[in-house]
């Protein structure tokens, strides 16, 4: 038996699934939040941006009318009456040095650093920190003036930069959470998903071991798991009964080839041991070579039927006419219901084609005739026929014979069963499983119904389209998938 391959906890898939599904879970909500922020930082810098150009015009347009006179009046009203807006000023001249510079009161801004800044382009945006690299800044812009000169304009940053960085504080604390739920919920969907992938492999465990009862239980979900569970389950039923079948039908091969065996051998041991005439000895070898024969034709009908239903009987399919058949068998077996005096009538349909494989199809048909006949009394009726109906081609044979009771019927398919009836007839109890198993193996179905002490109706279905023979390939050799 191959051993199991090693054990890699951290390779199980439920780890994998865990991290995959932490992984992207995590991944999406840092996605969200960066772009979250991403749009919040944009949108307040436009607001910021707006302004410090509302601002800028504004003062352009002052400019326009009384030259830096006219800003710095209203700048310095503004802050009078405590109405003073948070924006930063600079004009310069056509000749770039400052004409005029402004501040707010509160704004921690050295003027100096103003004074000494970079002339800033038009319709660009600098940004100037207001005293070290990590304080505020100032984000400005500006526009050239009719004179030749330049007006500045910029606003702090403080209040935007606040803002984000409450947010990412808020997005630091909130991954923890999410991480948390990420692992914890990808763990407990690894866990869900694959509990009956983890009951069949107990379950393949437990048969391993040879407990074969075992069973996995079903969900009622409908989904693919339950269907894998539910076909393991099946499947398990199939072997448990094939299983059994070949343990029944071995013990019961053993328990029939026994006493053939011990009469073999006691006949030859009586023959070996006495001076016997060599006609005597003859004699005995015969009657041994008949019982050999048909230890024989048990065990090739054993053999038959095993691979009928292990699905590897070779079958030669070609068409068949049905008729043709059922007047073969009926004429073979005329004889035998004539010493009978049993009566044998036929009324097949003229072509009744099917494809089948002549050879057990004829078994089929003689099996059944052969079982009517026998189990039917001197004086009885056997009618063998065979019509097309919407199920198909269907052959039936009646007799008027002993009838089955009601509790042997289920048992009467079994190989080596022999009916309460069937003592001192004739047979192995092979017929009807023959039967069976070459039924199934052309898809066919079988029917029986029974009155004890009235008769019997064995009735073969062969499903399908009727095939004339035209129609037909030449006889091809078909491996048989199913029973
Ligand atoms: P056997 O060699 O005993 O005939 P079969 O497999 O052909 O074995 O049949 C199994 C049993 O089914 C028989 O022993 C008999 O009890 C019952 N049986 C089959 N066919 C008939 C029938 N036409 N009438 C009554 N009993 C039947």
């Amino acid at each position: 038996m191959s051993s199991a391959p090693p054990s890699r906890p951290w390779r199980a898939i439920s780890v994998r699934l865990t991290v995959y599904y932490s992984a992207y879970f995590v991944g999406s909500v840092v996605l969200l939040l960066g772009l979250a922020y991403f749009l919040l930082s944009s949108s307040l810098q436009r607001k910021d941006r707006e302004a410090i150009l509302g601002e800028l015009r504004e003062l352009a347009a002052l400019y326009r009318g009384g030259g830096p006179t006219a800003i710095q009046d209203l700048l310095a009203a503004q802050e009078a009456s405590g109405a003073s807006e948070p924006f930063v000023v600079r004009v310069l001249g056509s000749d770039h040095t400052i004409r005029f510079m402004w501040k707010p009161s509160p704004l921690a801004l050295d003027l100096e650093r103003l004074r000494t800044a970079a002339i800033v382009p038009e319709q660009d945006w600098v940004f100037l920190s207001l005293s070290g690299p990590d304080t505020p800044a100032l984000e400005i812009t500006s526009v050239a003036l009719a004179d030749g000169g330049r007006l500045e304009v910029g606003g702090s940053t403080a209040d935007r930069d606040e803002v984000l960085r409450h947010f990412r504080w808020v997005v630091l604390l909130a991954l923890v959470p999410v991480l948390v739920l990420g692992i914890a919920g990808g763990a407990l969907l690894a866990t869900s998903t694959l509990r009956p992938i983890r009951q069949i492999l107990r379950a393949v465990r437990a048969v391993t071991e040879g407990q074969m009862r075992v069973r996995v239980p079903t969900r009622q979900s409908g989904d693919e798991l339950d269907e894998l569970i539910f076909l393991f389950n099946g499947m398990l039923e199939r072997i448990v009964a094939l299983v059994e079948g070949m343990r029944s039908a071995l013990d019961n091969v053993a328990h029939e080839l026994r006493t053939p065996i011990m009469r073999i051998r006691g006949t030859a041991e009586l023959v070996v041991h006495s001076d016997a005439p060599p006609e005597v000895v003859r004699q005995t070898l015969g009657e041994c070579l008949e019982e050999l024969d048909q230890l024989l034709a048990m065990l090739n009908t054993l053999m038959d039927i095993s691979e009928a239903e292990a699905g590897a009987l070779k079958l030669r399919a070609e068409p068949v006419d049905l008729a043709v058949i059922i007047g073969e068998v009926a004429e073979l077996y005329q004889y035998v219901a004539q010493d009978k005096t049993v009566t044998v009538s036929t009324s097949a349909a003229p072509d009744l084609w099917v494809t089948a494989d002549r050879h057990r199809i004829r078994q089929v048909v003689a099996n059944l005739l052969d079982n009517a006949i026998k189990y039917t009394p001197s004086g009885g009726r056997v009618e063998i026929g065979a019509v097309r109906d919407d199920r198909g081609a269907v052959i039936r044979i009646r007799d008027t014979g002993i009838g089955i009771p009601s509790l042997e019927l289920p048992r009467i398919w079994q190989r080596l069963y022999r009916g309460e009836g069937a003592r001192g007839q004739p047979g192995l109890g092979l017929g009807l499983s023959l039967v069976r198993a070459v039924v199934h193996a052309h898809h066919g179905r079988l029917e029986v119904s029974s009155r004890p002490g009235a008769g019997s109706e064995f009735t073969v279905i062969f499903p399908g389209e009727h095939v004339g023979q035209d129609s037909q390939d030449a006889a091809a050799t078909v491996q048989l998938s199913k029973l």
